[in-house]
């Protein structure tokens, strides 16, 4: 492996990389440099994040700027705002011991005078999301005539995030005899269609196979049924003190809901989606940056963008629908030559999902245990053994009361006295994880046979009459609670009524859903059940079905139908959490 020095950059770039702890080029890197260096040619580079695209395509490029024109010579465009001010960063950083050298980072949701007041002062290097880039254009405070270097960062995401009519834009505007340079994780048709119109002849460089996955991430799974998938997600939080990791969830719904429930059971967690503003979107990031966040529960496209280099975990809480999207996700660890782990926790119905993900990352992922209580409990216990070992003891602050706490403490011998101190914290462990159950495995169909346990049964006043099927129904349960990924157990569908059986962690939630729901215009009643004993079945089946042909009307049946089960009956369902164990956090 070469030097930076070898690859033709001047001594104040490598004083300036060496600052940075940069010693040696990455693999792109050892090859963009010298190619962009000595070549006018095009570039077509594939590369992942985390690869050190960016010093890639920057390095060579600031070697070459001219400092003692004004006009903006290159225009480097990313998908996110966050990616953006993070490739005006670095670029100010590998330049910072070169004069006159001046970086602007144009994006939106940002003071747009403030970007020009930069603009006209005089900007060699422009960094800019599209949407603003093209507005920056159109009122003419971006100059393109002089463009020598065009870099379309993450063109895949650029696209996939729609856009191509910008793009198209900034493309029609810069100069023929410039030189690209395109940088994408992935090369869908829509990437090569920039590439064949756009660009000339371009040398083809690629930092590994394509598509896969940096080497120095691993891929497991867990495979686990719906109800215990966020139990699950605890259990991996738990068995990695300290994790410092991304769980992503594919819609804002989940990932508040995740989140919600994170914090609620005492983890440093906070979420990011596209409900935040940009203020909070900022400080909830520079919050996980600076690490005093441990878990971000975020989903795909809120997370574009975020430049976190240590990672330990990736967890996908949910797959993602496209295999592309958990390129991107996976790739967020095992960056800069660390090693990381991306987890999918998974039931039975989504392992079809894996296949295709392992064909795109030519790996396999590997079937792992959701840890059991007492590994948890080991774990932790360790890792407060390290915390006794490393922590910093302010002598000036405790020596006062040493006189006092050793006279209290000296009736207990040595090996009593560390049992004493380390079952502090280790106790809350014992208990909370005393009867864990195992969580592996989709026990689905096992639930299936004892659903009195795990269901809570419905009664709903919909039946064949209406013609009602248990699709239909399940598509009316869906709806009505929007969420489809609750599990619904038996379905009897009746003449004038039905039976449904719901996760009995989502008995309340169903009974508020139905609420005021209606059907065709009908009220949809909606009420908790038991399951009758045999001999009592017909009887049942009457008493509604005269209800209903009595035409006493469906609130009047609601009051005669008591013995069924009321709301109030339903509190018993519903889903009692382990006590909250933010004491310990
Ligand atoms: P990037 O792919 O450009 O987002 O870079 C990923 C991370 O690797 C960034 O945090 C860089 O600061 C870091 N990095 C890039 N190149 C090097 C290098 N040659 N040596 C050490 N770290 C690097």
């Amino acid at each position: 492996m070469s030097l930076f020095s070898e690859l033709g950059l001047r001594q104040a770039v490598v004083n300036a990389l060496t600052d940075l702890g940069y010693e040696q080029p990455t693999p792109i890197q050892e090859q963009t440099i010298p190619q962009i260096l000595t070549s006018q040619n095009d570039l077509k580079a594939f590369a992942q994040t985390g690869t050190g695209k960016t010093a890639a395509f920057s390095l060579p490029i600031i070697e070459q700027i001219d400092s003692d024109s004004k006009a903006t010579q290159a225009i480097i465009l990313s998908p996110t705002r966050e990616l953006a001010i993070q490739i005006g960063k670095n670029i100010k950083e590998f330049s910072k011991y070169l004069n006159n050298i001046n970086v602007i980072t144009v994006y939106g949701g940002a003071n747009i005078e403030e970007q020009i007041r930069g603009l006209k002062k005089g900007a060699q290097i422009v960094v800019g999301t599209p949407g603003r880039t093209v507005d920056l254009i159109k009122r003419k405070h971006l100059k393109l005539q002089h463009i020598k270097w065009l870099v379309l960062d993450e063109a895949d995401e650029m696209l996939n995030m729609g856009f191509k009519e910008d793009l198209d834009k900034i493309l029609e505007v810069t100069p023929q005899e410039k030189q690209t340079l395109l940088f994408s994780a992935t090369f869908p048709k829509e990437v090569d269609a920039i590439a064949k119109n756009y660009m000339y002849d371009p040398v083809e460089i690629s930092a590994g196979k394509r598509n896969i996955g940096a080497d120095s991430v691993t891929h497991e799974y867990y495979l686990v049924s719906e109800r215990n998938r966020y139990p699950a997600l605890k259990r991996l939080a738990d068995v990695n003190p300290d994790i410092y990791g991304i769980v992503f969830c594919r819609t804002r719904r989940e990932t508040k809901d995740i989140a919600a429930k994170l914090i609620a059971d005492g983890y440093n967690a906070d979420s990011l989606h596209g409900d935040l503003s940009q203020a909070q979107r900022d400080i909830v990031m520079e919050k996980f940056r600076a690490k005093h966040l441990q878990i971000l529960v975020a989903t795909d496209v809120a997370a574009r963008g975020l430049d976190v280099n240590d990672l330990t975990h990736i967890i996908n809480y949910k797959l993602p629908d496209q295999t592309e999207n958990y390129t991107h996700r996976s790739g967020r660890t095992g960056r800069a030559g660390k090693e990381g782990i991306s987890i999918a926790i998974i039931t039975n119905k989504e392992k079809g999902k894996l296949r295709p993900i392992e064909k795109k990352i030519s790996k396999s992922f590997t079937h792992k245990q959701v840890p059991n209580g007492r590994e948890i409990c080991e774990k932790q216990l360790f890792k407060l053994i390290e915390k006794v070992k490393d922590v910093e003891v302010n002598d000036e602050q405790i020596n006062p009361y040493l006189e006092n706490i050793y006279a209290q403490l000296k009736d207990i011998d040595h090996d009593e006295l560390i049992k004493r101190f380390v079952s502090i914290e280790f106790n809350q462990f014992l208990s909370y994880y005393e009867d864990a159950d195992d969580l592996n495995g989709d026990d689905s169909k096992e639930r299936r046979r004892s659903s009195d346990e795990n269901f809570t049964r419905f009664y709903i006043n919909l039946g064949k009459m209406d013609r009602l099927n248990p699709a239909k129904l399940m598509g009316i349960i869906n709806e009505n609670l929007n969420k489809n990924d609750v599990e619904i157990g038996q379905i009897e569908i009746l003449k004038s009524f039905s039976f449904f059986e719901i996760d009995k962690a989502y008995a309340d939630e169903t009974l508020k859903a139905f609420k005021n729901a209606d059907y065709n215009g009908r009220a949809i009643i909606v009420e908790i059940t038991t399951k009758p004993k045999r001999r009592d079945r017909n009887r049942s089946r009457r008493k509604f079905s005269s209800d209903r042909r009595s035409g006493g009307g469906f609130n009047n049946r609601k009051k005669s139908s008591g013995g069924y089960g009321s709301s109030k009956k339903g509190n018993r369902y519903s889903s009692s959490k382990p006590t909250s164990r933010r004491s310990r956090r």
